[in-house]
């Protein structure tokens, strides 16, 4: 079942998808050479806290930890560890917050000290499909819309793996609602798009093939070749005209050029 948003609902929303953001960019100034994913994770949790918030992912089916930390060939659903951050390094955080009865779900992903041109090609083409899968995320539109628009300006476009076992989803009063938002498939299927539906948009791409892997702890998923992968995700809103866009980018961009020693420019 799908569930529409009230104009307040989604006001409440907006504040839970900026303060996942704001969460990124406190991650993001934490982030060098020698931190550990795990004391970013504990750095996440504590902010959460901070502002009256519960981390969405804690114990959700089990996983363990506030954030997924992914780095290099980890696509998604990193598990933190104990493993020191290094230059080269491709750091994708995905976090979720709870307050007043909804989530914000939102990732970013970062580029530590010096990266390879390709790496960077892969995370500017990443994030600028998110943006135009949002741009199909119009009243009466399909899901496939924004699908196929991300689907081809990664893969077809540029050559990249689009992975096929996640998907973006509906946003609410829980983590994960109806309808499933891929990032492959065809124009004019899935589920039509109507005012006050709110979905998480979040392309998850990786430099080589599409296929994946579930490591042995039983959460992080890898590419089946090693090579790096990259993920962003918005917040979006259905409404009249152009979608609303819940979160924002500009905290985790602001926190890049705060250190532009540190963050890869891309
Ligand atoms: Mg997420
Ligand atoms: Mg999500």
């Amino acid at each position: 079942m799908i569930h529409y948003k009230s104009k307040a609902e989604i006001e409440l929303m907006r504040a839970n998808s900026l303060l996942v953001c704001d969460t990124l960019a406190v991650v993001a100034a934490a982030i060098k050479p020698g931190v550990t994913t795990l004391q970013l994770d504990k750095i996440a949790e504590t902010f959460i806290k901070d502002n009256q918030a519960t981390a969405s992912f804690k114990g959700y089916h089990g996983f363990p930890f506030a954030c997924c930390i992914s780095v290099n060939d980890a696509v998604v659903h990193g598990f933190p560890t104990n493993a020191e951050l290094v230059s080269g390094d491709v750091i994708s955080v995905d976090v979720g917050v709870y307050k007043n009865g909804f989530h914000g779900d939102s990732a970013y992903t970062f580029g530590i000290g010096e990266i390879g041109e390709d790496i960077k090609k892969l995370m500017r083409v990443t994030k600028e499909s998110l943006y135009k899968g949002i741009e199909k995320a119009t009243i009466g539109n399909r899901t496939g819309d924004i699908a196929y628009a991300i689907q081809e300006y990664t893969e077809k476009l540029h050559g990249y793996g689009v992975v096929r076992d996640l998907v973006g989803h509906g946003l609410g009063r829980s983590l994960h609602e109806e309808p499933q938002v891929p990032n492959f498939g065809k124009r004019g299927t899935g589920a039509k798009l109507k005012e006050g539906l709110v979905i998480a948009i979040e392309p998850m791409i990786n430099l080589g093939t599409k296929d994946v892997y579930y490591d042995k702890d039983g959460w992080t998923i890898r590419t089946a070749d090693g090579r790096v992968a990259a993920h962003y995700e918005h917040d979006v809103c259905i409404q009249k005209g152009k979608a609303d866009i819940l979160s924002s980018v500009t905290a985790m961009e602001a926190a890049e050029n705060a250190n532009v020693e540190l963050f890869s420019d891309y």
